[in-house]
């Protein structure tokens, strides 16, 4: 874990200045922090601090990653209607591993000590719903990303499949050049097409659809859980989307409970056309005809952290908003 700083070439996270409102009205002394790149270890730190914390928290492994780190599954509430909210598809995406273990930590505080949350009634929300979290899909790409590429055992290939280039801060694909966000099998051959014919830093759909053992372990929570809503985190663009080829009632659905969440956090609404498949959302929507949003974080894709404080306070409720949507909305 090479994070220290001065240690990562190219892209150091340095310290950020004392005035850079990281936690703005924090109402408790919270586990979760980081003033870096938030890598697979701060995190697993964060995980057994929580796990010990919480009671109502529970931490699962549902698989490995291609160079053998857990991929961890966190359950949150005690109701039988099933949200997925996933983070990291994307190594250099890391930041949204770290606003959703802070969501994490801030429901089970407030469901803990009864508290509304921004209004929202935490304890009874989680009572009907339990939110799973896999909070980081892609640990591989985030250590990439972190460690410019030392992480890995096969540097000098990392460095061809990043086009030559030995900096690895815009590195998305897993440790084998992957795009975790093109391997799903909903028009997989599409994405395919669109992508380069070999692995690479990004949008390398891979051999086959589920190819890679990070989304073989997706589909197979999907296939498992029977989730009522879905919510996939990604950076950048301050935009919410929604849209793959639902039509009718599906359509309405979908459309109105992404511009609820469009409104709370002052997202864009994006229709999201020509959608070239393989993605989460497409297949998630495809198959199990619930609604999946694409929450693009921030505007900064290499240099997110100055933006967490702004991420964090248009985000922290937005799944207390669609549970509370979907309750209102009825079966
Ligand atoms: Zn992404």
């Amino acid at each position: 874990m090479a994070t220290t700083e001065g240690e990562v070439a190219g892209i150091s996270e340095e310290p950020l200045p004392l005035e850079v409102p990281l936690y703005p009205n924090l109402p408790f002394k919270s586990i979760v922090r980081t003033k870096r790149i938030y890598t697979y270890e701060t995190m697993l730190q964060h995980l057994r601090s929580l796990a010990n914390h919480y009671e109502l928290l529970t931490v699962d492994i549902i698989g490995q990653s291609v160079e053998q780190r857990a991929i961890y599954l966190l359950k949150l509430g005690h109701g039988p209607k099933k949200i997925l909210l996933d983070g990291s598809h994307h190594g250099s995406e890391w930041i949204t591993s770290f606003v959703l273990l802070t969501m994490v930590e801030h429901y089970a505080h407030y469901y803990h000590t009864g508290q509304s949350f921004n209004g929202y009634d935490v304890r009874a929300l989680l009572s009907e719903y339990t939110l799973y979290v896999v909070p980081m899909v892609n640990p591989d790409g985030v250590e990439i990303v972190a460690s410019n590429g030392r992480s890995s055992a096969n540097y000098e290939q990392l460095v061809e499949f990043n086009g030559g280039s030995r900096d690895f801060s815009r590195w998305k694909a897993n440790a084998r050049g992957v795009d975790l966000n093109r391997q799903y099998p909903t028009n997989w051959a599409l994405a395919q097409s669109y992508g380069p014919p070999q692995p690479a830093w990004a949008n390398y759909a891979g051999p086959g659809p589920l190819s890679e053992p990070e989304i073989i372990a997706l589909n197979r929570l999907h296939e498992s859980e029977g989730f009522v809503a879905h919510l996939t985190y990604h950076t950048v663009g301050n935009m919410v989307f929604y849209y793959y080829y639902q039509t009718g009632e599906q359509l309405e659905r979908d459309r109105a409970l992404a511009a609820a969440v469009a409104n709370a956090t002052g997202y864009s609404l994006r229709h999201s056309s020509g959608g070239i498949g393989g993605m989460a959302r497409d297949h998630v929507v495809t198959t199990y005809q619930i609604p999946s949003l694409i929450m693009e974080l921030g505007v900064n894709k290499l240099r997110p952290l100055p933006e967490f404080a702004d991420m964090w306070e248009r985000n922290c409720d937005v799944p207390l908003l669609v549970m509370t949507w979907l309750k209102k909305r009825g079966p």
